[in-house]
């Protein structure tokens, strides 16, 4: 983490992050302890979840958690309160592209109920513990994770798209629900971001093979967009941050885009 990173936007702040081990996740726990947060990393890689966690010494904390469980997430919570004395900040980040095909037809319809458990209702439940303990303390931030997925329909990848698009819906519904316990919630739409979920596995196929396709597919997804460039796990930890800062303090209810304009208008036109 740079210098630059340095400050005090999250100082005296409590935050939960699932899929803290791993790309954005990991960005913004870093982003967050630098910010001044006490960070609880959770995640089903104990190996990646931990290394985080001990790289950002007391500032952080690693619990193993499958956000599919809701057992798992209450635990999070939990742990949260009791070892840093509360929650302000709950990013349900974690998610899966799921191994699919690129027809529907030749779904899996076994791992779509996988990438439901994890991509809904991880968010839903996240969202439900971590409410419960922000009702009762004054307030707090949640803030899901969705995908531009959720926002533009296509043809490959349906479960991630469905549960992406569910999220960004369940956003904008508990943002008003829980405004009356002074809960801000809000979503995030990264457009095309390097990390090791954009290499998503199809049946048949090692990882290998598909970050191989992942890189020789960058240019073409980079040039099919307004800024011509892929972001980076830390330009939408920088997102989160905002968000999750005093600074949003009147903002809830919203989806922002970190997708260098894929969605501002017509691919053709602009
Ligand atoms: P990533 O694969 O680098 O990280 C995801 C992390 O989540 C991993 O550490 C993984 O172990 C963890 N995880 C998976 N299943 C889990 C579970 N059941 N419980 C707890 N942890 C679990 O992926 P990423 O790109 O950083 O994705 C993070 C989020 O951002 C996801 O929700 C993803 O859909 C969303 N997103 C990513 C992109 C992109 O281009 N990378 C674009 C749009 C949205």
């Amino acid at each position: 983490m740079s210098q630059s990173m340095q400050g005090e936007e999250l100082k005296g702040k409590v935050a939960v992050i699932t899929g803290g081990g791993s790309g954005i996740g990991k960005a913004t726990a870093e982003l967050f302890a630098a910010q001044g947060a006490k960070v609880i990393i959770a995640d089903v890689n104990a190996d990646a979840g931990n290394e985080v966690a001990k790289s950002l010494g007391e500032a952080a904390h690693f619990v193993p958690a499958d956000v599919s469980k809701a057992g798992d997430v209450e635990q999070l919570v939990d742990t949260a309160v009791e070892r840093f004395g509360g929650l302000n900040i709950m990013f349900n980040n974690a998610g899966i592209s799921g191994a699919q095909y690129p027809r529907f037809l030749d779904d899996d319809l076994a791992d779509f109920d996988k990438v439901v458990g994890i991509n809904l209702f991880g968010v839903m439940k996240g969202t439900h513990s971590a409410a419960k303990v922000m009702r009762e303390n004054g307030g707090g931030v949640i803030l899901n994770n969705a995908s531009i997925a959720g926002i533009l329909p296509g043809q490959a990848l349906m479960s991630y798209r469905v549960t992406k698009a569910a999220v960004i819906h369940f956003t904008k519904c508990s943002a008003i629900d829980l405004a009356e316990y002074n809960i801000r919630v809000c979503g995030m739409a990264p457009g095309h971001i390097r990390t090791p979920l954009t290499a998503f596995t199809l049946p048949g196929m090692s990882e290998e093979q598909m970050v191989r396709i992942r890189d020789a597919m960058a240019p073409v997804w980079d040039s099919n967009q307004p800024l011509k460039r892929h972001g980076s796990p830390n330009d939408v930890a920088k997102s989160a941050l905002f968000l999750c800062s005093d600074s949003a303090a009147q903002i809830t209810g919203v989806i922002l885009p970190i997708d260098g304009g894929i969605t501002a208008g017509d691919p053709v036109n602009h």
